[in-house]
């Protein structure tokens, strides 16, 4: 007997019939002897639906009333699933965020999880009883509704997991798993039967998209085994687990790739100190987040050329800072190139490997595919490269590290 949170997406609660589906999911397991929660999202479009509706009357409008309506579609799916599962014989009920409570922080809109006090819902399925929580709401420290930011379901599955001390959450949403690459594009990825936290927590801020980013952070904090698998297929889904967990030892895991980029270089910028300071202070105040920079050595000493990539939605806003402290760091120019994709091979193996990086760029290179820059951290390599290219990177990449099913 397991005590197991499970969480199904959007998709997975999109209509009248697969909420049934996802009842009689939930009863199986149940009835498999293990104790039950359920963490659901609103049904698909819901929340679109609902952030539309907001728009409509006032873009900037109170972000604590944008919270309370944009909660309700996970109102709507945990009331609907909760009757699915009494009409299949379960014991089931639900609760919402703040009548557990979920307790947040009051940053509305993009609230943080500070705990959740989970002794009903331990005390439900210690009982028998299906305990269905919805995702993504929570409440401040002053009583008002708040919401985790889009997406934010996976993390209030994790929590509540936590909370409660489960064996296991499990996600099923609209793929199997979690694969080597992405296989809309990469025919040939396979889907991995175990993956490390770091290694999946790298694969979703490379653009992988199974799981939110902060869920990852949230169960390698907490040292929650997470399950991906499919709300549509009865087959085994990836775990994502502690690295001592993983018995076979492969060098790289997955290769991610993280589309709508875009490359900045600032050409000749002096080269004293202060500078860098200079130039990222005032772009994180203006609300820019920069991903990869590089900075060249000086060949005279005076200027070096930096690069840096931020989101292509962001290139407007960068270059206006940029040029706004134009007078302090004295570049010679400024270069923006918004058709880059960045590629990132990852795993925990090249911690120990040798020649991980050398594969890359042979790789590419025999494809004739121009490297523009480099980044790496401990179980990862990135390159930055012509978007036109994408595709034939990813599969050459795939064949490269024999990922090839
Ligand atoms: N319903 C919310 C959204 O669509 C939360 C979630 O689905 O995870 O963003
Ligand atoms: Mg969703």
């Amino acid at each position: 007997m397991s005590r197991l949170v499970l969480k199904f997406g959007g998709t997975s609660v999109g209509d009248v019939d697969r909420i049934r589906n996802v009842a009689a999911k939930v009863k199986a397991v149940a009835d498999a002897g293990n104790e039950v929660a359920v963490v659901v999202s609103a049904m698909a479009g819901t929340t679109d639906q609902l952030v539309g509706l907001v728009r409509d009357i006032d873009p900037r409008g109170d972000l604590r009333e944008y919270d309370v309506v944009v909660s309700a579609g996970e109102q709507i799916s945990v009331g609907l699933l909760a009757i699915a599962l009494q009409s299949l014989g379960c014991r089931a009920r639900s609760w919402l965020g703040w009548q557990l409570p979920v307790r947040c922080d009051s940053a509305h809109g993009a609230a943080r999880i500070l705990g959740i006090d989970a002794d009903a819902v331990v005390t439900a399925m210690a009982n028998g009883d299906i305990a269905v929580v919805p995702g993504f709401q929570g409440v401040s420290p002053d009583g008002r509704v708040t919401t985790l930011g889009r997406g934010g379901s996976d993390t209030s599955a994790v929590a509540l997991a936590a909370a409660v001390g489960a064996d296991r959450c499990d996600i099923y949403t609209d793929v199997d798993g979690v694969y080597t690459c992405d296989p809309r594009i990469v025919t040939r990825a396979r889907k991995l039967d175990r993956i490390t936290y770091e290694e999946m927590l790298e694969m979703a801020s490379q653009g992988a998209k199974v799981l939110q980013t902060r869920s990852v952070v949230m169960a390698l904090k907490h040292r929650v085994p997470i399950q991906v698998l499919s709300s549509f297929a009865d087959v085994p889904g990836t775990l994502v687990v502690d690295e001592e967990d993983i018995v076979e030892d492969e060098t790289i895991s997955g290769i991610a790739y993280a589309p709508g980029e875009a490359k900045i270089t600032l050409v000749r910028v002096a080269d004293r100190p202060g500078v860098a300071a200079s130039i990222f202070g005032p772009l994180a105040n203006a609300g820019v987040n920069v991903d990869m920079i590089v900075q060249n050595v000086s060949e005279d000493g005076k200027s070096t050329d930096v690069t840096f990539t931020v989101g292509r939605d962001d290139v407007a806003r960068a270059l206006k800072v940029i040029e706004g402290v134009r007078d302090e760091i004295e570049y010679e120019r400024v270069q923006a190139d918004p058709d880059v994709v960045k590629i990132s091979v990852i795993g925990v193996g090249m911690r120990s490997h040798a020649g991980v990086a050398h594969t890359m760029f042979r790789a590419l290179a025999e494809k004739g595919i121009n490297i523009q820059t480099i980044t790496t951290s401990e179980i990862k390599i990135s390159v930055l490269i012509a978007e036109d290219y994408k595709e034939l990177a990813l599969r050459t990449l795939h064949t490269a590290y024999g990922l090839d099913a």
